[in-house]
């Protein structure tokens, strides 16, 4: 039987504003970049969302079916649009993100008439990824609603992951983010968290925060460093894999949501956790290699993950 994942989250509008102050539009989102690459590596994935009924949405929509991503669980709310952001690139290259998302129909996706098929349909799946940035959306009854939700998955045998993307502007206050994530990872089954992401918030207790999750689930501590290393914790195993050196890193982008797709893939496909790791680091290596989110189809690592046979066409 095949395997079905969800991933929850936002895809929100890109403008990037080039020096004639003119705009390059284009979209992206942490939980679609993971959807899309689970996608191309073979994975039965969904992307669930909700969006407008705008020719944006609609774009959208077209772009992620093309891509492989199964669109069937979008919630498409009548006269919402997609949250949008700018892209601000100074004199001496440095970016800055400006956001128009308060809004944006993604935010919804647990509320009103339709939320509850979005939460009987995601507790049929055998494994929902969600991140820190997805809870941000949702509001106290929002994530409340997730929460019972991930509860009716794993009651049906399914799993849940959780990645902590961190952005505090995301969040009313550092108490309220620190509460939700610790709830999160209370919760899952796999969490992937960043060193980095759990020092902003939780300071010195950071790693302390995940650590105690150890035994009662698989645990993937991203570190620093050039190349950096991820910690892997299973049941009995806690090992440590360090990246390959990448010969030119052009743009970290997506980074962290390659290496989560192509780590859950590899699990999906019976791969041991720090077998996992080490394919996570393939594909975000050569993630990092391109600019943008997405690299071309022709630059992606065969990872030798799923016999042609088992592919989704
Ligand atoms: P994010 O901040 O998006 O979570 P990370 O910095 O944790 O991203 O990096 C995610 C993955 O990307 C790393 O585990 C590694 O596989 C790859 N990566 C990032 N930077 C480098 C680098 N300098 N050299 C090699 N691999 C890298």
């Amino acid at each position: 039987m095949t395997t079905r994942v969800a991933c929850i989250g936002e895809c929100m509008m890109e403008l990037s504003e080039r020096p004639d102050g003119s705009l390059l539009r284009s979209y992206g989102g942490d939980t679609l970049n993971t959807a899309l690459y689970l996608a191309r590596l073979g994975v039965a994935v969904d992307y669930v969302t909700a969006l407008g009924d705008d020719p944006w949405s609609e774009e959208m929509l077209a772009a992620w079916a093309a891509e492989g991503i199964g669109t069937d669980r979008v919630r498409r709310l009548p006269g919402r649009m997609p949250g949008l952001y700018i892209i601000r690139t100074d004199g001496s290259g440095e970016r800055s993100f400006h956001y128009w998302r308060d809004s944006a129909a993604a935010r919804d996706l647990f509320a009103g008439p339709g939320a509850a098929e979005t939460r009987e349909a995601l507790s049929g799946y055998d494994l929902v990824y969600a991140s820190g940035i997805s809870l941000s959306l949702y509001g106290e009854a929002g994530r409340a609603a997730l929460a019972e939700t991930c509860r009716a998955v794993q009651a049906r045998g399914g799993r849940v992951a959780f990645d902590t993307n961190y952005r505090p502007r995301g969040w009313p206050d550092t108490a309220k983010a620190q509460g939700a994530f610790r709830d999160a990872m209370a919760a899952a089954d796999l969490i992937f968290a960043s060193a980095e992401d759990l020092d902003w918030l939780y300071g010195a207790e950071g790693e302390a925060e995940v650590l105690r999750h150890h035994g009662r689930c698989e645990i993937v501590l991203k570190g620093g460093g050039s190349p950096p290393s991820v910690r892997v914790l299973a049941r009995d195993e806690d090992v440590t894999v360090p990246a390959a050196p990448v010969g030119s890193v052009v743009d970290t982008t997506a980074a962290g949501d390659s290496f989560a797709a192509a780590y859950m893939a590899a699990r999906l496909a019976g791969r041991p956790p720090a077998e996992a790791a080490a394919i996570g680091h393939r594909l975000a290596g050569a993630v990092i290699g391109h600019r943008g989110a997405v690299i071309p189809r022709a630059a992606m690592p065969d990872l030798a993950l799923t016999p042609d046979s088992e592919r989704r066409s």
